[in-house]
């Protein structure tokens, strides 16, 4: 294995990592022996491009119905057990307005893949939010759907669209989905997504079954191949009712050192702090934001559906209201040393210049 020095100026990791070989993304994967660099590092070249600024996206989850039956999700279909349920568009409108009252510029409307909303309701959806929030970001992360879908959506005012594609692997993504659904499609949705003229988020789940630094690898190099605007990833956690519910979940220091390695390859990224990661420890997501993370994503759902929507299990956030988790958010950010800013916080692709 290569022992790596790329020396103490934090760009010269940077453009050593956006050349690097495979054998030197293994050797910083699989051992703990680089944590310490590959952290100190990300954190300053997140400084120089973003300072201390901490984007809040205000998300909103609107359908926890899904036709996917993916192992690892907890509102997968073939889970008999979620109580389901639907906000209509004037419930979805009510945590724009919460959420803009508390200084959120960006939505984010997540949700199972629910086909209940056509095209022509979510556009009205989406058209409704521009026309009374035309300083806002739009972000939608509703899974897979037609290219006409996603056009549609575009035009009716959405600006940016997260899909993790979860693991760029092809045998991989097969043992951890069933065989109706393909990496090769979902890859295909995100070139087009991005040809549409929408931000992009990418992202795979860190420490889900099967997973080897191979996997990993495949992740990073797909990413550059894609270069998105966002990238998401948390550890994956088992959820009691699913395939994979005795299978151990993502570590820690294994999602901070992907966190670190990612920001180094793509240090203009948004790089979200998840709600998965601040599950699995109690300061998950400060650390986070300490090894590059520059984004937090609190939650506007309503109270009633919170619990609803759980991927995993002993999910976060689900008791408070919006306000609460704001401040709370807020409190944790300042805490670990950076700024909420209230900005719609579209990518930088420069340096700052101070
Ligand atoms: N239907 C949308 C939204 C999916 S939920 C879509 O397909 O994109 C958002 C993310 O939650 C998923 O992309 C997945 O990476 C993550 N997730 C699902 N189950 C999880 C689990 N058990 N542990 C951690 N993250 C999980």
């Amino acid at each position: 294995m290569p022992s790596i020095d790329y020396g103490t100026d934090s760009m010269a990791w940077v453009r050593a990592l956006s050349h690097a070989s495979d054998a030197e993304l293994y050797a910083l994967i699989q051992t703990p022996m680089y944590d310490a660099m590959l952290f100190r590092h990300a954190d300053a070249v997140r400084r120089i491009y973003y300072g201390t600024d901490v984007y809040i996206r205000g998300l909103i989850e609107f359908t926890n119905y899904c036709r996917n039956d993916c192992y690892y999700c907890g509102i997968r279909r073939s889970n008999g057990m979620v109580h389901r349920y639907r906000l209509t568009k004037a419930e979805i409108l009510t945590c724009c307005k919460d959420g803009y009252a508390l200084g959120f510029r960006t939505f984010v409307l997540q949700g199972g893949e629910d086909m209940a909303y056509t095209d022509k309701t979510l556009c009205e959806i989406v058209s409704t939010i521009r026309e009374h929030f035309p300083n806002c970001a739009i972000t939608l992360s509703l899974g897979e759907r037609t290219r006409e879908s996603y056009r549609l959506l575009y035009r009716a005012g959405a600006n940016r669209y997260l899909l993790r594609h979860e693991t760029a692997d092809d045998a991989h993504y097969r043992r951890l989905h069933p065989k109706e659904m393909s990496l090769a499609h979902r890859k295909s949705c995100l070139f087009q997504l991005k040809e549409i003229g929408y931000q992009v988020g990418a992202g795979f789940l860190v420490g889900s079954p099967f997973q080897t630094a191979k996997e990993l690898v495949s992740d990073l190099r797909f990413l550059q191949q894609l270069q998105p605007d966002m990238i998401g990833i948390g550890p994956f956690i088992p959820h009691s009712n699913t395939p994979f519910w005795d299978y151990s979940g993502g570590s820690l220091i294994l999602t901070l050192r992907m966190l670190a390695i990612l920001r180094l390859m793509f240090p203009y990224v948004l790089l979200p702090a998840t709600t998965a990661l601040g599950t699995i420890h109690p300061q998950g997501r400060e650390l986070g934001l300490k090894v590059g993370a520059n984004v937090v994503m609190p939650n506007l759902s309503p109270t009633g559906v919170r619990r609803k929507y759980e991927l995993y299990d002993n999910k976060i956030c689900t008791g408070e209201e919006s306000a609460q988790c704001r401040s709370c958010l807020e409190q944790r950010v300042e805490a670990a040393g950076y700024h909420v800013v209230t900005d719609v916080g579209d990518m930088r692709r420069r340096k700052l210049t101070k």
